[in-house]
């Protein structure tokens, strides 16, 4: 089976550094194995999301070389697909509504590390239908998914294995937030299985929620991808880079390196090259040794 490597990112902005050094790993891991790469724009949360970022996205992908294999597909136009999979999983009678009004603040987007995760206490797993039915005439619910209490694990490619309790650490999470909207764990898991994405890779603010999406693989009865997570870039305050860090906008960026410098100087960062110099995507695919990656986040700046 050839390898399918993807980069699926939310265009709630001008793409950073930090974003063009992901889809330029994910590129070059699904291409050193002779695979391919899609591109899917995650642009479910409708609040943060504008079809201008994702043309830009798309733009700036292009200027750097790295085109989708497949059609590219928009999370936004894929809800019947999530509604299909979600009453899979109610069907298996895991899925419960949740009227805890924080709850759907974060659900939609892909919880980063930074955002700081709390794991739901499981307050509204049990209520009786009479308590269901007060608490409705007060507000829509969310939708989580039960997470049993056992350990999960998986290898990751490059920070090897992975170990966690999913009651304790990951607990019942959202998969469909009160708006109607689906939760990012949901869409990930079914969009990465149905454009058959052997290969996830991302940022490792990410990692955690690897745990819960394998549990949705598992319960949709998909096949595993394997994982890589990507030591993260990080601005000199040890932030992970945003989009307020103006000077890595691809704005700037564009401004002031060709897209051969900018691989170069990415390459470089990431320990990929020993010099910070000019290089073609297919001359960094020739030298392109993923074992050179860090361990450690990269401070750029
Ligand atoms: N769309 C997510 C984000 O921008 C990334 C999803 C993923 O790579 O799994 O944070």
């Amino acid at each position: 089976m050839t390898l399918r490597g993807r980069f699926a990112p939310s265009p709630t902005g001008r793409m950073h550094l930090g974003n063009v050094y992901s889809a330029l790993l994910s590129w070059l891991l699904a291409r050193a194995n002779n695979g391919q790469w899609i591109l899917r724009i995650e642009d479910l949360d409708r609040q943060r999301c504008r079809p201008q970022f994702a043309r830009q996205l798309i733009d700036d992908l292009q200027w750097l070389g790295l085109t989708s294999d497949a059609p590219i597909t928009y999370q936004s136009q894929r809800t019947d697909i999530y509604i299909d999979a979600f009453h899979q999983l109610e069907q298996q009678g895991i899925v419960y509504p949740c009227y805890c009004s924080r709850a759907d603040i974060m659900a939609s987007r892909a919880p980063h590390r930074s955002d700081g995760i709390v794991v739901y206490s499981g307050r509204c797993r049990n209520l009786t239908s009479e308590q269901r039915e007060i608490l409705a005439r007060e507000r829509q619910p969310a939708w989580r998914i039960v997470v049993p209490d056992c350990d999960a694990s998986f290898t990751d490619l490059h920070y090897g294995p992975q170990q966690c309790n999913l009651a304790r650490d990951c607990g019942d999470f959202i998969l469909r937030r009160a708006d109607g909207n689906f939760a990012y764990q949901l869409a990930v898991v079914v969009d990465d299985a149905m454009m058959h994405v052997t290969q996830v890779v991302r940022g490792n603010d990410l990692m955690p929620s690897t745990h819960q999406q394998l549990f949705l693989y598992q319960a949709l009865g998909f096949p595993r991808p394997q994982y890589f997570h990507l030591p993260m870039l990080l601005s000199p305050s040890g932030r992970r880079l945003s989009k307020r860090d103006l000077d890595t906008d691809m704005q700037f960026l564009r401004l002031h390196y060709s897209s051969e410098q900018l691989i170069g100087h990415i390459a470089y960062l990431s320990n990929l090259i020993d010099r910070d110099e000019a290089i073609s995507l297919n001359e960094l695919l020739s030298v392109f040794d993923a074992r050179r990656l860090p361990g450690d986040d990269i401070t750029v700046g």
